[in-house]
């Protein structure tokens, strides 16, 4: 149960998420998802996605923060930490969160408010992987500045963009 005191701070936190986000709109092989790492009440480290800046596809925003905080704690425990995020970590992070321990998650916009392009169909849902994990110790809180984080993705409404990438075009010949 989140208290008013808590959602306040929640909201703040998440206001510098949304900076991270822009930050990597700004930044050349960045992307528009942001991430805060939050111990004792304080940011511990930032990150928004590089996965174009590393031609790695794992370098999601929350995966880089993780490594970030851990590489320079010399740690593989995140106990006590929330993740602040600005869009529904996907299985890959949500699994991330698990390994490293993390206490708590709180994202902005969520799955259903964005295009599905931002989530692999047959991935399982965040909620369900914490659930399935057995890990009803981590809280998750959904939809904190909602329409603020939704901005940047685009609506579940929007066409799908061109895939970028010619190896997923089925007009090009191999
Ligand atoms: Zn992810």
């Amino acid at each position: 149960m989140t208290t008013p005191e808590q959602h306040r701070r929640d909201q703040h936190f998440m206001h510098l998420a949304i900076d991270q986000a822009k930050l990597g709109i700004r930044t050349p092989g960045g992307a528009e998802v942001g991430c805060i790492l939050v111990k004792h009440g304080t940011v511990a480290a930032s990150g928004f996605n590089e996965a174009a800046l590393h031609s790695d596809p794992t370098a999601h925003a929350e995966i880089v923060t993780i490594r970030r905080l851990c590489a320079e704690r010399k740690t593989l425990s995140l106990a006590g930490c929330t993740l602040y995020c600005t869009l529904q970590p996907c299985a890959m992070c949500t699994a991330a969160s698990l390994w490293s321990g993390i206490s708590r998650i709180v994202y902005g916009a969520g799955r259903a408010d964005v295009h599905p392009l931002y989530f692999a169909e047959r991935l399982q849902n965040t909620e369900d992987l914490i659930a399935d994990a057995y890990r009803n110790d981590i809280e998750m809180v959904s939809g904190i500045l909602r329409d603020e984080c939704a901005q940047f993705y685009l609506t579940p409404r929007d066409p799908a963009p061109p895939d970028p990438d010619p190896a997923h075009d089925p007009t090009v010949q191999p």
